[in-house]
């Protein structure tokens, strides 16, 4: 089913223990009413006539997300895709950003644990999506744990305690039951669900922090401590205090072998995800670094138009290399399961990530001491001070003060640490990104070229056929190249 707008709404009155600046939130719908609001929208844009053939599908005669559907082409995960760029467009989402790509990722290591244990991780998941289709729930992935001493293993004993990653404290007959916490979970207060699932690899004497599972956001155990005065709730704090989880919902419990797998498998569809958003958020940044430049009349300086030229490249690698991850993806020859392009898609995140602070400063030079030193904008409401603003905050004649000083207030917001740590971290450090490419990149290939460059008969099936260095497929004929003289 497809959820409406309300009842997602509703939903979100289920007793979830939730804090924020030092006080208990009872109801979360009455505190952030905006982030609501732009969630549940995503459900109300899903049956508009105009989205409907891209939101959903039809499965057994019922109308499910297509979110939910297991991706078996490329062309599944550029659907995706566009479904992000929409709610983008519309000003919707964000109680699902995250959870679809925890949901695919888990899937496919469940599916590897199952081939080499035996194990039934795979059934657990076909259920669980099936239980996704009828309920329609907003799902959010809870990865990061709070890690401790980043040097040491999460069961080592020199770390100060044994919970800096959620682990198995118990296994019962019909369940596991899980302790620890899991931090900076974007939209997670107002989801419906938290896939659960290992932030990195574990060794066997830490098998028990093994574990991937879906936990209700209101099940017993579960406390949200939300983003310090965040206006939606942010990206909270998960605390799960011995949280009981029914087998059925239970995806690895202790394979150890396999928690880097399931890890990596998500973060392949996150990153997607996160070029997605940024390419609607480095199209306005490279269009309000336009706006800048015109507003102080800057737009005919060739060193200002340089650092533009920058800008567009900045979003528009961003945008391609999202999409070329999307559309090469791969499709699993075991699972079926298609999955972004593993080298593009750490390509994306990283190349976004490692220039925004390079985009920071040229925006910041483009706009000038303002952007630090901008009286409020109570000052512009108020009449007294008004006219002083109007009058001297006023750049190039052909645009009103009050556009440029929005401007700058966009600026300011831009280069916020919330916006710079956001882009480094979010979707994981730089360093995460470097590593898959290190080890995914097709070195073999790379090799081949090297040694074909330096005129070695390559085996690579790349290079085998291609004629030696300095050999042409057309020869010029001596006769061109010294013509007889005519008489
Ligand atoms: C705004 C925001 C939203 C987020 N949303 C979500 C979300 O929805 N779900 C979710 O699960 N997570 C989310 N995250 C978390 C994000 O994935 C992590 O912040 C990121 O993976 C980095 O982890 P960390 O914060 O623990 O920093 P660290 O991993 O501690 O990184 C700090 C530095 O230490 C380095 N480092 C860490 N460990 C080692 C090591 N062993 N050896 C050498 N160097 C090391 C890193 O490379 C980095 O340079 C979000 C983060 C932000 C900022």
């Amino acid at each position: 089913m497809i959820r409406t707008a309300e009842q997602y709404v509703e939903s979100l009155r289920d007793g979830r223990v939730v804090y924020q600046d030092g006080k208990r939130i009872t109801d979360v719908v009455a505190q952030w009413p905006r982030s609501v609001q732009r969630a549940a929208s995503e459900f109300y844009v899903a049956t508009l006539p105009q989205h409907r053939a891209l939101f959903t599908m039809m499965e057994d005669g019922e109308e499910v997300s297509f979110s939910f559907k297991v991706p078996t082409t490329p062309e599944d995960l550029q659907r995706r895709r566009q479904i992000l760029l929409t709610l983008n467009q519309l000003g919707a989402g964000g109680s699902r950003l995250t959870g679809i790509d925890g949901l695919n990722g888990v899937a496919f290591g469940a599916a590897k644990v199952d081939a080499a244990m035996g194990t039934h991780y795979a059934e657990n998941m076909a259920k669980y999506r099936a239980w996704c289709k009828k309920n329609d729930p907003s799902i959010c992935a809870a990865v990061s744990d709070p890690k401790g001493n980043r040097e040491l293993h999460a069961e080592d004993p020199r770390q100060a305690h044994k919970d800096f990653y959620v682990r198995i404290v118990d296994r019962k007959k019909d369940g596991i039951v899980i302790s620890g916490c899991k931090l900076h979970i974007s939209d997670a207060i107002i989801a419906t669900e938290l896939m659960v699932l290992p932030s990195r690899n574990h060794n066997e004497t830490g098998k028990d922090y093994a574990v991937a599972c879906a936990v209700p956001c209101n099940a017993k155990g579960v406390t949200f401590l939300a983003t310090g005065g965040s206006a939606g709730g942010g990206h909270p704090m998960i605390i799960f205090e011995e949280v009981f989880v029914p087998w059925e919902r239970v995806f690895l419990a202790g394979e150890w072998q396999f928690s880097r797998e399931v890890a990596t498998s998500f973060a392949r569809y996150h990153r997607l995800t996160a070029a997605t958003y940024k390419t609607s958020s480095l199209d306005a940044l490279a269009g309000l670094a336009m706006l800048m430049a015109k507003y102080n009349g800057l737009t005919r300086a060739t060193r200002i138009q340089d650092m533009l030229g920058w800008f567009a490249m900045y979003a528009t690698v961003t945008e391609a290399l999202g999409k070329a991850a999307a559309l090469s993806g791969t499709v699993d020859p075991d699972t079926g399961q298609a999955r972004p392009n593993a080298v593009y898609t750490n390509c994306a995140k990283y190349w976004f990530a490692s220039q925004w602070h390079e985009a920071m400063k040229y925006l910041q030079d483009i706009t000038g001491g303002i952007a630090a030193t901008m009286p409020s904008m109570k000052d512009w409401e108020n009449p007294e001070t008004r006219p002083y603003i109007e009058k001297y905050l006023q750049g190039d004649a052909r645009y009103p003060t009050e556009e440029r000083i929005k401007a700058i207030n966009r600026v300011i917001q831009e280069g916020s640490t919330f916006s710079g740590v956001l882009s480094i971290h979010a979707e994981g450090s730089l360093a995460t990104q470097k590593m898959v490419l290190y080890q995914q990149a097709d070195w073999a290939r790379f090799e081949a070229a090297a040694k074909y460059s330096m005129g070695y008969k390559v085996d690579h099936p790349d290079f085998k056929n291609r004629l030696g260095i300095g050999q042409s497929p057309w020869t010029l004929p001596e006769s061109l190249i010294h013509p007889k003289t005519k008489k």
